[in-house]
């Protein structure tokens, strides 16, 4: 009998399974990851529940993961077996128009590892030696999970070119929201403003250096913007929400010639959205999607020289038999959580 692994299988929403399977094995180029821990984030939960538009099922979730490379097929240079890594999730064709010009994240035959491609929430996966990235030995791998988030929120910042001396608002202090925060801060943002509804990450938000941290249930954010900048308004709106709301709120913090980056999607509608005031005020909208290779190594460096402290990031974790409580508890307490990691080693 071979080497077996155990895989959580998502056989429909809300039908998650620990499956026992032979272990992969590394081709030509490919790799065997032993996967160490997992980091859950709002994309698995709509796969989760059944809400991520065009999934089919069964999905082998997870995409935010960290390992040990267990062993290397032919032709694999530069990773080893023991070396600890992070996985890059934007599984690319190379060969379609966005891949040529360097856009992986907008390949137009590929996908996501953990939703079209099968993901992390396993003992042991299989995939091509590029997408993994060697990881320094002092960082935590559970820590490390958060780089893939980090990696997206760079490329958001780097679509919307933000740089230094600029004002800023980051709509949401969730995960993404509180790494968008960090990232405008040492970007040299003049004065980053932090919107959230919830106390305690607005006390995180400061902690990233947010200048000003605004609580959306006690004060209206958009007055608040404005009497911050003397009425100007910001250069740069990061929504990390995705709500209609915050399409509209976010143009009216903006200075004319403003950005807005509309970091989070939502299935929501925006209704009642003119576009007038694109053209008063001539603003951009930047939309951004996940990361591309060149994110990750600034943002493995990012986390493990300290710059980026994610500590207090991880709220819960879980072993993988125990997946589908871990998506409950999220689906129960979406507000009191930032990461939940599903540990692979431990079950
Ligand atoms: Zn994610
Ligand atoms: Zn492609």
């Amino acid at each position: 009998m071979g080497k077996q692994t155990l895989t959580a299988v998502l056989g429909a929403p809300r039908r998650l399974e620990i499956v026992e399977r032979d272990r992969p094995t590394a081709g030509p180029g490919e790799v065997v990851v032993q996967v160490a821990a997992t980091a859950v984030c709002h994309t698995d939960l709509e796969i989760y529940t059944g809400r991520h538009p065009g999934v089919r099922y069964p999905v082998v979730m997870g995409h935010e993961a960290t390992g040990t490379v267990d062993s290397a097929g032919p032709g694999v240079s530069g990773i080893e077996p023991g070396q600890r890594v992070i996985i890059n999730p934007i599984i690319a064709c190379g060969r379609c128009d966005s891949c040529v010009r360097g856009a992986e994240n907008l390949c137009r035959n590929a996908g996501l590892f953990g939703r079209e491609i099968e993901g992390s929430l396993s003992q042991y996966v299989r995939l091509a030696a590029r997408y993994v990235y060697p990881l320094p030995a002092n960082l935590p791998l559970a820590t490390a999970t958060l780089i893939e988030t980090l990696a997206t929120v760079r490329h958001a910042q780097q679509r919307v070119g933000l740089g230094s001396g600029e004002s800023v608002v980051v709509l949401g202090q969730g995960t993404t929201g509180l790494l968008h925060t960090r990232l405008a801060v040492l970007a040299g943002a003049d004065s980053v403003i932090a919107v959230s509804r919830s106390g305690w990450k607005l006390d995180m938000a400061r902690r990233m250096g947010a200048r000003y941290a605004v609580n959306a249930t006690a004060q209206d954010a958009v007055d608040e913007v404005l009497a911050l900048t003397g009425s100007r308004g910001v250069g740069v709106v990061i929504d990390t929400t995705g709500g209609a709301t915050a399409l509209k709120a976010g143009i009216d913090m903006l200075r004319p010639g403003g950005r807005f980056c509309a970091f989070a999607v939502s299935h929501e509608h925006a209704s009642g959205f003119s576009t007038f005031p694109l053209y008063y005020k001539e603003v951009s909208i930047v939309g951004a999607r996940a990361l591309t290779p060149g994110d990750m190594a600034p943002s493995i460096e990012l986390v493990a020289s300290g710059a980026v402290d994610v500590t207090g990031f991880i709220t819960a974790t879980y072993p993988l038999d125990r997946a589908a409580a871990a998506f409950e508890e999220y689906e129960r307490n979406p507000g009191r959580i930032l990461r939940i990691v599903i540990d692979s080693q431990n079950s």
